[in-house]
């Protein structure tokens, strides 16, 4: 009979963020399935008891590529074994694990999905960034930024981007950032419009990095910002205050 494959988000970082149902069925788990995203508190709190393969660097420190992993999964999961794939944030927000899901339907494998926190909400959250607002935002879009916005190809429409009257979590942002944040100003988005980005949101080294849309690609170049890294672009971005780093409470003026 094949075990389950549990897709598990294990939430932007640190056991606090983890739901309890991610926790049961990674300490249950007879083999664990994780890349680096979960951070360092969740990694070293994974059981002794399961084998735990990081396929983040695999073998001789080559990452697997999508495939393998998939195949690993169903190989485990041909052993009978209980396999967790562990990822940060939400497994299927930009995580592929839909297309995990796919691949163990196709084997006749059960899936169970264990819904993460994800980073596109709670990171620019925890520093007092609500992505919707009655006043500002009626609207989020979550994109990933992984799309070089100057190729024709790309699938996202910046044009209509550009025109939102909500907000923009773009994840995975910060290499293209030039280049989106030229997208959006030259597809009609006001260049002043408030650009929030953290870094590292939830753990203890996280950053933010203010500017405005036209501003702000220079300005985080010059700060050095490096993933992973959450941008906020609108008016909600205004709301940021300094947190006490990494924690939920947001400080006065
Ligand atoms: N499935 C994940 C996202 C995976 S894509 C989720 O739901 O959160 C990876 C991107 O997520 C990173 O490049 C970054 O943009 C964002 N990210 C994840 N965790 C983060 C964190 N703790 N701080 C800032 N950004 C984070």
């Amino acid at each position: 009979m094949n075990g389950t494959v549990y897709l598990i988000g294990s939430g932007p970082g640190g056991l606090g963020m983890m739901t309890i149902r991610a926790r049961e069925v990674l300490d249950a788990a007879d083999v664990i399935l994780y890349d680096q995203l979960p951070g360092a508190e969740v990694i070293a709190s994974l059981p002794k008891t399961a084998e735990c393969i990081d396929v983040g660097k695999y073998g001789s420190s080559h990452t697997l590529e999508q495939d393998d992993i998939e195949d690993l999964m169903v190989a485990y999961a041909k052993k009978g074994l209980h396999v967790v794939r562990l990822k940060g944030g939400d497994s299927f927000l930009f995580g592929r694990g839909g297309e995990e899901m796919e691949t163990m339907r196709a084997h006749d494998i059960p899936v169970e999905v264990v819904p993460g926190v994800t980073s596109a909400i709670a990171v620019p959250e925890c520093v007092g960034i609500p992505v919707t607002h009655r006043k500002w935002a009626s609207q989020v879009t979550i994109l990933t930024g992984h799309e070089d916005p100057t190729k024709e190809e790309s699938a996202l429409n910046w044009h209509w981007l550009a025109q939102t009257t909500g907000t923009i979590v773009i994840l995975m942002g910060v290499k293209n950032l030039p280049k989106i944040s030229e997208a959006l100003v030259a597809g009609g988005m006001k260049p002043e419009k408030p650009v929030a980005i953290i870094e590292r949101g939830l753990r203890p080294d996280q950053r933010v990095t203010c500017a405005p849309l036209d501003k702000i690609a220079e300005v985080a170049a010059d700060a050095g910002v490096k993933p992973p890294a959450v941008v906020v672009i609108g008016e909600v971005a205004t709301l940021y205050r300094d947190g006490s780093e990494g924690r939920m409470h947001i400080t006065g003026e």
